[in-house]
């Protein structure tokens, strides 16, 4: 019989679900068709952009690191605005994609392929800024992620996570409507169960030692097919935090 804490260890040497990767490579060539299944990811990269740069008080010169960080799409526009931009994922044709892009638009970004605990224990304390977008609703052990990001952090850096709360509105929004009514996704991309409410990522962080610093709303008009930050957490949100000096 294998104890709790064995079980544990096993799942964060290995918090990776291989179906959602297999999903995500499966897509990995249309990353950059704006008219794709990652449009949702273009319409809102702006937003999450400005977000960001304001948080950190500007991305220039910023070491970042990129969690789950798929074709790019941040990872880009982050670069573009001069920072020194790590980007991890397990998908590997995903990362292809993104490497052959940042090549198109002259960028340099350093994608690796790497689990999130992994690359902590290689990089820990090496990034003033950590992104982690979209991702956590899709890892085994949400958890251990916010730990490795955490990890990854250098003393004072700023951490910003985003992800889908579990309510009836997010099943109505992110799932009825963007995967069946909309189809602005394909069915499957999300689960419903793996939806994390923001007491709970908001617990994660402390117990990585991290403190809170801001939590906002991100909210999809579909009239104008155009998103906004705004309260109510009760769909898609960002939380921030920082790592203690
Ligand atoms: N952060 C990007 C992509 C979000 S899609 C953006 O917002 O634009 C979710 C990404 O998480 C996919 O690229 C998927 O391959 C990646 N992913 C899922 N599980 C992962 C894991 N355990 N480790 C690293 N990446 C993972």
């Amino acid at each position: 019989m294998m104890k709790n804490n064995q079980v544990r260890t096993m799942i964060k040497d290995n918090n990776v679900d291989p179906a959602e990767i297999a999903k995500f490579n499966d897509i990995a060539a249309r990353w950059w068709d704006p008219e794709g299944e990652f449009k949702p990811l273009h319409l809102l990269n702006p937003t999450r952009l400005s977000y960001i740069s304001d948080q950190v008080a500007g991305l220039f010169g910023r070491k970042i690191i990129d969690v789950g960080c798929g074709g790019g799409i941040l990872a880009e526009s982050m670069a573009r605005a001069g920072a020194d931009v790590t980007g991890i994922d397990m998908a590997s044709d995903g990362l292809n994609v993104a490497r052959l892009h940042a090549l198109e638009s002259g960028l340099t970004i350093d994608y690796q392929q790497s689990v999130a605990e992994e690359f902590a224990q290689q990089h820990a304390g090496q990034f003033t800024v950590v992104t982690c977008m979209e991702m956590l609703e899709h890892v085994p052990d949400p958890a251990s992620v916010v730990q490795a990001c955490a990890d990854l952090a250098a003393p004072g850096a700023t951490l910003v996570f985003s992800t889908i709360n579990k309510t009836p509105k997010a099943y109505l929004f992110a799932i009825l409507g963007a995967e069946y009514v909309l189809r602005l996704v394909p069915k499957g991309t999300h689960d419903y169960a793996k939806f994390i409410r923001p007491s709970v990522l908001m617990r994660y962080i402390e117990d990585a030692g991290l403190e809170l610093v801001d939590a906002t709303g991100l909210h999809f008009n579909p009239l104008h097919n155009s998103f906004k930050l705004g309260p109510g957490l009760d769909v898609n949100y960002f939380v921030v935090a920082r790592k203690p000096l």
